[in-house]
Order: C-alpha cells, then structure tokens, then sequence
C-alpha cells in the first residue's frame, strides 16, 4: 500500500495546470480540442459571465490539466473576457502557459505576448496556423524570434495535429526547469526579459514601480513592473489594488506626475506611448525575424522603414544624414565660437590692462581664462551636435541607424546599439560613455566603453589641424582623414580582443525596437539637448578648471622671476623639470620634453595640449612672424606619430571618471588609461623606427 500512495503521491505532483491564452480565432480550442481529445470529461466553468473549457490528459508520464480560456487582444481590463484572462492567471498560477499565436497574422498577435512578458509568467508559444504562414510563402525564423523574446516558440496546426508532442514536451522542459537537459538548438530557452519602452517611459516605470517595491505582499503576488506599468496605463483594477495600500495616494500621486511628465516631452498620453512602445518592440522583432513576401501594404512607418533599413539604400542614407549632422555641427557652431572666442579674449585683454603684474594676474589670465575658455568655446559645437543627436533619437531614427548597423557591429562582437554612442564619442567622450546606458547588455556596454575614446573627439581636432598645417600643408585632409580611420580601426581590432578575451558575459540577443515614427515636440528636444550640455558643463567645467590651475601653477612656479628669459624659466619650473624627468621615456618615439609637457597635460583635457604647446614654444624675438606649428622643431614623421600617440594615448580625466561612473569602479577607468597609454607608446614607437628606415 506504501508504494501506491507514493505513486500516488508522485502522479499528483506531476499534474501539470496550463492555459491556453490567445486572440480570437488563433485555436485555442481547436488545439485544446486535439489535445484532450478522447481523453476525460470537458467541463464547464460557471458563476462567470465568460467561460473556461477544463480538460484532462496523459503524456509521457504527466497528467495535464488544461484549461481553455476566452480570447482576448489584450490584458487590460476593458472587457470582461480581458479581466477574467487575468484573474485566472493571477489567481489560479497556471504553471505553464500556452500563448497561442496566429501565425498568419504575428504583428497583432504578439502584442498580448508582450503583455504576458510583462507578466512575468511561464510560458510557451504555439504559432498556430503555421500551415496558412508557409502558404503565404512568407517566412519566420522562429527559432530567433523565441531567442529574442526569450519564450519558446513551436509552430503548430490544429487542424493536422502538427507539432502538438513538441508543445507538451516544450511544456514539460518548462515545467521542470533545469532538472531535464534540453536540446537547446531545438527550442530556446526561456529567460524573462523587459520589453524596453524607451528611455522616458522605462524611467516613468521605473519611478511607479519603486514605489510598489515596499510592498512584499504584492511582490509576492505580482510582477512589480507589469502593476507599474498597468498603472501608467489607468488600469482601473490595479488602481484599485494600489489605492487600498496605506500609501496607495503617493504612489497615485508619483504615476500622475509622471504621465504629466510622459505627456509633456512625448506629447501624448502615456497609455497611447506604452502600445507604440509595444509595437516598435514588435516590429523590430519582426523585422529581424520575418519576410514578407507580399509587399508591404499600407502604413507609412512601415514604407519608410522598408527604405531606410534596406540592405543597399540604409547605408548611404544613414551617412548621409551623418554627414549633415557633422557639417552642421563644424559649419553652423563657427560663428558663436568665433563670438566666445572674441569674448574670452577681449576679457583676457580687459584684465591685462586693469591689473598690475604678478602670479594672481597670471593666474586669471593664463590659468582659468586660458583653460576653461578653450573649453567653453566648444560649447556651441556640443549643443548642435547634440540637437541633432536628440532629433534623430526622438523622431525614431536613431532606432533604425542602430538597427542597420547591427550587423557590422557584431562582428566586432558589438550590437546595433553600441553604434550610437561611438558616434557620439566624435564630439566628445564623456557624453558618449554615458549614452552606453542604452545598451542593455553588460558585456557590449562595456566594451563600448573601453573602445569608445578611440573615436578622435573634437578636442583633439586642433592638435591635428595644427601639426597637419605645419608638417602636411599639401596633403592635409589625408592625413587627417588617416588619423580619423586609425582610430576607427583600433577600436575595431580592441572590440574583437576584447569579446574574446577579456569582458565576459553572454552575449543575449535582444530585440532592436523600431518604435513609430514621430514628430520630435520642439519642449523634449530642447530639454534633450540642455540636459547633456549641462552635464557636459558641469564634468569638463569642473574638471577642466581644476587641471588648468595645476598646469598653469606647475609651469609658473619655482621662483618665476629669477630667470632673464621665458625659455629658462619655463625650463626650472616645476612643469619644465617634470618635462625633463620623462624625456628618457619619450625619446625613443622622438618626442622632445616640450612635446612631453604637451602630452603630460592633455592628461587633464585634450584641449589642453595645444594651449599648452603654444605657451612652451612661444620663443623671443622672431616668434611672432611664424605660426605655432612651424616653430616646433621636428620632422613631419614625429608629427604624425605625435598625432598618433594624441590619438590613442589616455582618455582624459573627465572620460576617466565617466566610466568610473558607468562602471562604478575605478577599475575600468585604471585599465582603459593603461592599456591606451601603452598602446600609444607603442604605435608611435614604431612610426619613429620604421619611419627612420626610410628616411
Ligand atoms: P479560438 O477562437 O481561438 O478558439 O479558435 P478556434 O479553435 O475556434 O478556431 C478558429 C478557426 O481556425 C476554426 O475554423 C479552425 O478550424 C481554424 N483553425 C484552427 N487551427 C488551425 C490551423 O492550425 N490551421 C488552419 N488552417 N486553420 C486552423
Ligand atoms: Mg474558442
């Protein structure tokens, strides 16, 4: 008798409760139908206003219990068939649920699928009708589609039976997790991913949700973001769970803030900007996923995406408006750079003529004038460039550069989404480390960092312009343009290293969204584009000023006045001796201590090393009649590889402390100056040596 209780007790662990949970019309109940078929009763629920077929049967060794729920587009609580949906999977916790999807039909049907994700429940996929998608002619790489999602997904026909083992037994791998090794080139494994909403929502969700947070009773019962979430969508049913919380008004209160919020830089309410969400996650899921053989009918938004992510035209779109952006950026920011500049002069001028001489006088007019000031003239730069970064981001087609780009991108074992901040990283680093939050992924975000100072951003433009006008006059635009690639190769040679050998992670796909296009509001832009040129104020302002001071102190002390001419004094001063101190270490690549100096402080900023050569190399008498750069007395072999060494050398302090920040360690900050700095040593050593050969 022991033994049939523990058979018993054994059959009675192993019922499995599942749902099938679907549109109108996908078969539900022809596939409940097939499966329970001749086996036991099929029941009715009553004491609701819609019902539930309930049915039973055996397979390999596991008793089934399967329940037919009504169809329904959706799971908010609009209908009753939508409510009773939800009540039976939050009451009854099915363990495995079956989403059954029209195959013929994806777009619509996926978007439930998002919701159950958000959900956070167990469950499979059926794409049903699969016999009516093949008929089409039209193709669906499951497999990916179920990776990117990160649910299983069997394609079915009700009608034949196809397909249906392969369900229960996806059912049984599900249900008893990682107990039964799974062949895992058939079906992929499930993990729980976010359906990402885009970054104002996801940050509106993320308030609601730390808000629920404190509430174990409800964690315990709910996903916490599907309540955020269904909250910043009015759900009249979770509203009235979160209002009987003692809290309930607060977080009332922050959800209204927030749709507030939503409405004023999206322009729309918050509920219609989660389904847009919803169905860019879906496109780009489909785009990646399925071919529609038939042309696409209707919908602008898919005739322009069908465009600019075409195989041959997205390419030269995308530069392109990369194009415009940079010329814009250069072309239209040189005249309130000239204003600023014209500024900090006349206020350099202004204070040379109303102070007496002496280190405090110095000090203005050398240090914070001279330091910040060539930083702050960049500031008209950063903000265009940044307006056309939030245009493009905000009107959905930075989206769809990520998109077109993913493929190049992986096979720097990147992603799509690292495309973005490496183009940023052109105007300026510290920005572009930032912007890494994007991507979701551990392992690309970081490296993207670690290569993304290779991108040569416009500080270190002067340097080149100056060497390449002295040493290059008739090749300029080459050599710069060589520099530019250089760097653009390093970081794809380090990103393959990288992958390889030194970040570890996996790399999950994930599902590139292609949200709808919309007409950027001119509020969010503007908001867009000011919040990053404060940040970008408030980092290189702070730490700008402080490296000015030090390399200003540093060159203007020991003893400042007890030298008859500039050259001896700056030669004793303490930046002049530090300069001499390193000079073993640089005369290999053919640097002089100057251009050491030079190099020394491009530590703090890059914008530093200019100013920094002009101080050092203003020579007496004749100085005056030539530029600065053909007073620096090398050959043009050395000015390429000190452009190279510029190129690649330390990312700045400010760049430092950005991933420091990204990352939350010095860490990566330490390792990145390192390995850079060697590099550059490296590389300039071998232009020196090489290059001496020929010459
Ligand atoms: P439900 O509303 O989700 O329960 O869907 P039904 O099971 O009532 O099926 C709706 C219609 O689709 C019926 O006419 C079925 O015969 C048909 N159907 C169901 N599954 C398939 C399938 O796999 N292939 C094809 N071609 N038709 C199917
Ligand atoms: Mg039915």
């Amino acid at each position: 008798p022991d033994d049939v209780l523990h058979q018993i007790a054994a059959q009675k662990s192993r019922t499995v409760n599942v749902a099938f949970v679907g549109n109108p019309n996908c078969g539900k109940t022809s596939l409940f139908n097939i499966a329970s078929g001749s086996h036991e009763k099929v029941g009715n629920y009553s004491g609701v206003t819609v019902d539930a077929k309930e049915g039973h049967f055996d397979f390999k060794g596991y008793h089934f219990r399967i329940v037919d729920l009504p169809g329904t587009y959706s799971l908010s609580a609009y209908s009753p068939e939508e409510l009773f949906v939800r009540r039976h999977i939050i009451d009854k916790m099915p363990d495995v649920i079956i989403n059954v999807i029209d195959s013929s039909n994806l777009e619509r049907n996926l978007y439930l699928t998002t919701q159950l994700i958000d959900m956070n429940v167990r469950m499979v996929c059926a794409l049903n009708m699969y016999d009516e998608l093949q008929q089409s002619g039209n193709t669906l790489d499951y497999h990916t589609l179920g990776t990117l999602l990160g649910v299983p997904m069997v394609p079915t026909v009700a009608r034949t039976g196809r397909g249906i083992d392969e369900l229960f037994q996806t059912i049984i791998s599900l249900y008893e997790g990682d107990r039964i090794p799974r062949d895992a080139s058939q079906t992929p494994l499930a993990r729980h991913i976010h359906i990402n909403h885009g970054t104002e929502l996801e940050r509106s969700i993320e308030a609601v949700r730390a808000t629920i947070v404190p509430h174990p009773d409800l964690r315990a019962r709910y996903s916490t973001r599907f309540l955020a979430i269904k909250l910043l969508e009015n759900d009249k049913t979770v509203e009235r769970i979160i209002t009987a919380l003692p809290d309930g008004t607060d977080i009332i209160n922050t959800r209204n803030r927030e749709q507030e919020r939503i409405k004023t830089t999206l322009g729309e309410e918050t509920e219609q900007a989660i389904t847009d969400a919803k169905y860019g996650f879906i496109a780009g899921a489909l785009r990646e996923t399925y071919h529609d053989r038939h042309l696409d009918r209707g919908k602008l938004t898919r005739i322009i995406d069908l465009i600019v992510t075409n195989r041959y035209l997205g390419y030269p779109i995308f530069f392109l408006l990369l194009y415009i952006m940079f010329q814009c950026t250069f072309a239209i920011g040189q005249y309130p750079m000239d204003w600023i500049e014209a500024g900090v002069g006349a206020l350099g001028e202004f204070i040379e003529a109303q102070m007496a001489p002496g280190p405090f006088k110095a000090l203005l007019i050398d240090g914070i004038i001279g330091g910040v000031g060539g930083v702050i003239v960049f500031l008209p730069n950063i903000l265009i460039l940044y307006f056309f970064i939030s245009l493009l981001e905000d009107s959905g087609y930075m989206a769809r550069a990520a998109f077109i780009m993913d493929k190049i991108m992986h096979k720097m074992g990147l992603h799509g989404k690292s495309f973005i901040p490496l183009i940023m990283g052109f105007g300026c680093n510290v920005p572009a480390i930032m912007a890494t939050r994007m991507i979701e992924n551990r392992k690309c975000r970081l490296i993207t960092m670690l290569i993304g100072p290779f991108m040569s951003c416009s500080a270190r433009l002067p340097i080149y312009l100056l060497l390449v006008g002295a040493f290059f006059p008739n090749h300029a635009s080459l050599v710069l343009l060589s520099i530019y690639a250089i760097g653009i190769l390093l970081s794809v040679i380090f990103a393959r290293i990288f992958s390889r050998f030194l970040v570890k992670g996996d790399d999950t796909p994930f599902v590139m969204e292609l949200p709808p296009y919309r007409l950027p509001t001119a509020k969010a832009i503007l908001r867009h584009t000011w919040e990053k040129g404060v940040q970008y104020l408030k980092k290189m302002g702070g730490i700008i000023l402080v490296a000015s001071l030090i390399v200003w102190a540093l060159g203007y002390y020991p003893n400042h006045d007890a030298y008859p001419t500039q050259v001896e004094q700056q030669e004793n001063s303490y930046i002049g001796r530090l300069g001499k101190a390193i000079e073993p270490v640089i005369a290999p690549v053919g640097f002089d201590w100057k251009l050491g100096i030079g190099i020394l402080t491009g530590v703090g900023a890059k914008e530093l090393v200019v100013s920094t050569l002009g101080v050092l190399y203003a020579d007496d008498a004749e100085a005056e009649a030539e530029s600065l750069g053909h007073r620096i007395p090398i050959t043009p072999l050395v000015a390429f590889g000190y452009m190279l060494f510029v190129l690649v050398y330390f990312p700045c302090i400010a760049t430092l402390a950005a991933i420091k920040g990204e990352t939350g360690s010095w860490r990566w900050g330490l390792f990145s100056a390192v390995y850079t700095t060697v590099l550059a040593w490296i590389l300039a050593f071998a232009v020196f040596q090489i290059g001496s050969l020929f010459g």
